[in-house]
């Protein structure tokens, strides 16, 4: 089985390769002309006070209680007037805040402040981290999965730009443009201006400028829509609120929907960006920020659950022979009932991916490592993607997580085998022998206490201990040559790391670095060619977002597929930085051959 797996491991690396730079997917269409908003005009904190009315008889009932996707929109009459197009997009918009109203996704944004350098641009000064579940039967609310003293630092953040303009990098501040108007996205508030037809993705769209009306208020959606001709659902907003209170400022924002079920486009990526390097701007606030949403079809706080889900699959004791288990099997059962307990509680918390694609490569890389060191383990060693961007890694009991943000940096296959050697060397080590968790009381806490009540950091003893085991793996394994690279990824995340303390914090595990300095295999730093800017073909980090795309309705991973793009300049190698999202749309279905998302596959989410 192992032999097969080495032949796999040429094919699915592919998508692994040191491509270098991933770009955001090429477009047929241009970038919308900057809506003329100029004004900087200061902005306040929410759109709109959003008071709909108590959501009743919430969700039209599910034909299916498993899948339990909201029922279809009734298709719509072809339109002949633009007027009646207006008409269906505003009664869309309507029809989607009162489907998403029972949902309750997580909602990430990570900041990076900006500052200007001669050679590379606009580079990251700091940086910030929110995530959050965010209730989207109300009023735009977000209930925190950080520490208290975490948020804190939210605060602090503020630094100069306080006293310039009460800017408040309010975590909800960024979910905003998860619609135009949560309430009045009508006639009598907005005029409404058809502009041109232009393809997003594979997606024809309809773009329309939107202004709000004289006298309709404050915090109005002021910019432009793309609104899809077969269904009338807009896919993507760009702007601003306007007018803003005095001495606070809007941020502007460019929001992106994904059709993902039948009939609905669901808010997914939303990218906003502030600054102005050029000569003589006096108010130099520049920040780029990606807030990411997913876990639409998590359970509401897995009360709706409860009764829909009483159905227990005939479970027969499949095994060969139906002897009593010795001591030695039931200590493994022990441990192997408390790493599932961990890995279906952070799954249905939202922070893990279900069993899919990256696992693939993940664990091809994984058995890469295992058969070159003759690693035999009792039970099989699996791994998970972690849905959050900080870069991480962690294991409990048998099963290695990495972070989708940590994924996205790495330069090469030779640096994705160096963090997981870590991990492994962990579970060769007898590191993780913690059984806590096997007791499910431990389980019972709220989605957000998850960072409270869960944690598999190791003292400092094991984590030296874990280093120099995975670099005794890394030299015995196909990547023994490779390891400059790993050097260089080490040299460009120290040359970064004292500004991105927030993308360095980790929430479950042990950092990568430590008061700006790196301390994960610190001994390879030193091996391979200096960091060098200005060698257009030495790619050390990637930007974050370059390789894994999440489904935010299911949170399933999946490698992103672009083309390499060639880097003309040191500007474009942007390691570790936050860029705008270009997604390519497609309708739902479009995919559905490519995705290979059989129930046979599909099953395991960690019971
Ligand atoms: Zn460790």
């Amino acid at each position: 089985m192992r032999t097969t797996n080495w032949i796999v491991t040429a094919t699915l690396l592919a998508s692994f390769s040191a491509a270098a730079q991933q770009a955001a997917d090429s477009q047929p269409s241009t970038q919308p002309p900057a809506v003329d908003v100029t004004q900087s005009a200061p902005a306040t904190p929410a759109p709109t006070p959003a008071t709909s009315a108590p959501a009743q008889s919430a969700q039209p009932a599910t034909t299916d209680a498993q899948q339990a996707s909201p029922a279809q929109p009734a298709p719509a009459p072809a339109p002949t007037t633009m007027d009646q197009v207006v008409n269906l997009f505003i009664e869309r918009e309507h029809g989607l805040i009162k489907m998403l109203q029972t949902r309750t996704p997580v909602v990430e944004t990570y900041l990076q402040n900006l500052t200007a350098d001669a050679q590379l641009g606009a580079v990251p000064s700091g940086d910030h981290y929110f995530l959050g579940r965010m209730d989207m039967g109300e009023d735009i609310d977000r209930k925190d999965y950080l520490k208290e003293e975490e948020k804190s630092m939210q605060a602090r953040l503020l630094g100069g730009f306080q006293k310039l303009y009460k800017v408040q990098y309010q975590p909800l501040g960024f979910s905003w443009m998860v619609y135009a108007d949560r309430t009045d996205f009508d006639r009598e508030h907005y005029n409404f201006r058809y502009a041109r037809r232009e393809f997003l993705g594979d997606v024809r769209c309809l773009v329309f400028d939107v202004t709000p009306k004289k006298g309709s208020g404050r915090g109005r959606f002021l910019g432009r829509i793309w609104v899809e001709d077969q269904g009338f659902n807009i896919v993507r907003l760009n702007g601003t609120y306007y007018p803003a209170p005095r001495n606070s400022y809007f941020f502007h924002m460019d929001s992106w929907r994904l059709n993902l079920i039948p009939g609905y486009w669901v808010p997914s990526f939303i990218y906003s960006e502030e600054g102005d390097f050029s000569a003589g701007v006096k108010n130099k606030m520049a920040f780029k920020a990606q807030t990411r949403i997913w876990g639409y079809d998590l359970k509401k706080g897995g009360k709706d659950d409860e009764l829909t889900q009483i159905r227990v699959d005939s479970v027969t004791d499949e095994s060969a022979t139906a002897q009593d288990a010795s001591p030695l099997q039931a200590e493994r059962a022990w441990q192997q009932q408390a790493e599932d307990n961990v890995v279906e509680r952070l799954t249905n918390a939202g922070l893990l991916a279900p069993e899919g694609d990256v696992d693939r490569i993940l664990q091809t890389v994984v058995n890469n490592l295992e058969v070159t060191n003759n690693i035999d383990l009792p039970r099989p060693v699996r791994t998970r993607v972690l849905l959050t961007a900080p870069l991480e890694t962690f294991s409990v009991g048998n099963t290695i997580v990495i972070s989708r943000g940590l994924v996205d940096v790495l330069p090469d296959e030779a640096s994705l085998a160096a963090v997981l050697a870590h991990e492994l060397a962990h579970i060769v080590l007898g590191h993780n022998l913690g059984s806590k968790y096997a007791f499910n009381d431990r389980m019972l806490f709220s989605d957000e206490g998850t960072y409270q009540n869960l944690g598999f950091r190791h003292i400092p003893e094991e984590e030296q201990a874990a280093d120099k085991k995975a670099i005794e793996f890394l030299k015995n394994s196909p990547y023994a040559q490779k390891l400059d690279s790993v050097g260089l990824f080490l040299k460009a995340l120290q040359a970064r790391a004292p500004q991105l303390n927030a993308l360095l914090t980790t929430h479950l595990g042990n950092p990568l670095a430590e008061g700006g300095r790196v301390t994960r295999l610190s001994a390879l730093e030193s091996q391979g060619p200096a960091l060098d800017n200005a060698k257009l073909d030495q790619i050390a980090a990637l930007p974050l977002g370059g390789r894994v795309k999440i489904n935010p309705w299911d949170d399933k991973a999946e490698m992103v597929k672009t083309a390499p793009v060639a880097i003309t300049s040191a500007r474009d190698k942007m390691p570790f930085e936050v860029t705008p999202f270009f997604p390519r749309l497609n309708r739902y279905g479009a995919n559905a051959a490519a995705a290979p998302t059989t129930a046979a596959n599909n099953s395991n989410t960690g019971n």
